[in-house]
């Protein structure tokens, strides 16, 4: 499936940009389009991949350059002001080879997380392919203010999309890791799950066609209808038939052929739970997702129509959804055999319901502090009998 991606602020922005170097080193060609909108000078310049034309610096005359400092409020209304600077860097994309938009961005921080759902919105307005949204919540110890942040941007992002797409950094969070090393591990984490799940519905012309190849109109049939989506994922590595190791010949061996056939669809049915029950991009009980899609990716060899059929299956009385979709994506050279499970429409979340608290005390706190301080700095400006009076 061919994305225009957007990143918005620093996190959005990385995201995309990772994409691109993904996208470059795989072949995948899930990228028709990049680009990365920020208020911070220096965010932009960090980036890599994303053409330098495609990098849009807004806001100046309100920050000149220096970001939003977490102030969401602002990064929103800056978005809305500046919208047409962002529009100019997607006019030069070539809207009608992309199958969606992507617009990407951490919900915890002032630029994308008010920005990105301004943009989703201004979209949507204009163009009629889906646009999707790829939100990423902040880690518990970030604080209040930006889990504040998060639970007001992502109630508007969701809105605002066709669906949205969640990673939660609290859940990937590792302890004794530099903040930026966590970071790079994370964005891999993301880009390798997003990757597949997007490279399934773009097979090239000359690739092997599998006995049933996921199509970008089932990722679009998965993720339509709207809501909050989370990502599965689990690996296997195997060895591939083409490197002609000893194994490889072992496998040619006819007498093994059934025996591997087998080998083969339970590896799938138990990378098919290992995914739905293991990390997901956003934790949350399965039971209840609305919609799922199932991608088996790896060498031809090892993927097989019983397989998916099991897992699939097997999905569906999990979530307890009619509509679980499922497709092989063949993948040749990484070594292994993946799943990736799109769980879209979730609803038990206790994670957003936790985030949501958090921020409702972090709002009544801030108000509290907010009275207080005026108060306080009342009483130390002005003497005790009201004796001085200032100049003007
Ligand atoms: P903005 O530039 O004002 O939009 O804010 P940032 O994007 O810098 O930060 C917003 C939030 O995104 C932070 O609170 C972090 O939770 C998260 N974040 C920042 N950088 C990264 C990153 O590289 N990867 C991931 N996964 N999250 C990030």
């Amino acid at each position: 499936m061919k994305l225009a991606m957007i990143g918005f602020g620093q996190a959005g922005g990385k995201v995309v940009d990772k994409f691109l170097e993904y996208d470059k080193r795989t072949g995948s060609e899930i990228v028709r389009a990049a680009a990365a909108v920020n208020t911070a000078k220096a965010d932009l310049m960090g980036l890599e991949h994303i053409a330098e034309d495609q990098r849009v610096l807004i806001g100046q005359s309100r920050v000149k350059g220096h970001g939003v400092g977490a102030d969401n409020e602002l990064g929103a209304e800056i978005a809305e002001e500046d919208i047409d600077e962002v529009q100019g860097a997607i006019d030069s994309i070539p809207v009608h080879e992309v199958d969606a938009f992507l617009v990407v961005a951490g919900l915890g921080g002032g630029t994308g997380s008010g920005g990105a759902p301004v943009l989703a919105k201004h979209l949507k307005r204009i163009y009629t392919e889906p646009v999707y949204g790829l939100g990423i919540l902040p880690g518990s110890d970030e604080g209040g203010i930006y889990t504040l942040n998060a639970a007001r941007s992502f109630q508007t992002f969701v809105r605002e999309v066709d669906n949205l797409m969640v990673f939660d950094n609290d859940a990937w969070r590792k302890t004794g890791e530099s903040v930026q090393g966590g970071y790079e591990e994370i964005n891999e984490e993301i880009v390798r799950r997003f990757g597949i799940l997007f490279g399934a519905g773009e097979i090239q012309q000359g690739q092997e066609v599998a006995e049933s190849v996921v199509d970008s109109s089932e990722i679009i049939n998965t993720l339509s209808g709207g809501g909050v989506s989370t990502v599965g994922y689990a690996e296997e590595e195997v060895e591939e038939r083409s490197s002609g190791g000893l194994l490889s010949r072992l496998r040619d061996d006819g007498d093994d052929e059934e025996l591997d056939s087998a080998h083969t669809t339970n590896r799938i049915t138990s990378l098919v739970r290992k995914a739905a029950l293991g990390r997901l991009t956003l934790p949350c009980e399965i039971e209840g997702a609305e919609r799922a899609l199932l991608v088996l990716a790896g060498p031809p060899e090892y993927l097989n129509r019983k397989g998916i059929e099991r897992g699939r299956k097997w999905l569906e009385e999990q979530t307890g959804s009619m509509e679980v979709r499922g497709g092989d994506y063949p993948y040749r050279g990484a070594g292994f055999v993946a799943t990736v499970i799109l769980l879209a429409g979730v609803t038990n979340v206790p994670r957003i319901k936790e985030l949501q608290q958090v921020a409702i005390e972090a709002q009544d706190n801030l108000d509290e502090i907010r009275e207080e301080s005026d108060e306080n700095l009342d009483e130390l400006v002005s003497d005790d009998s009201d004796e001085l009076e200032s100049l003007f």
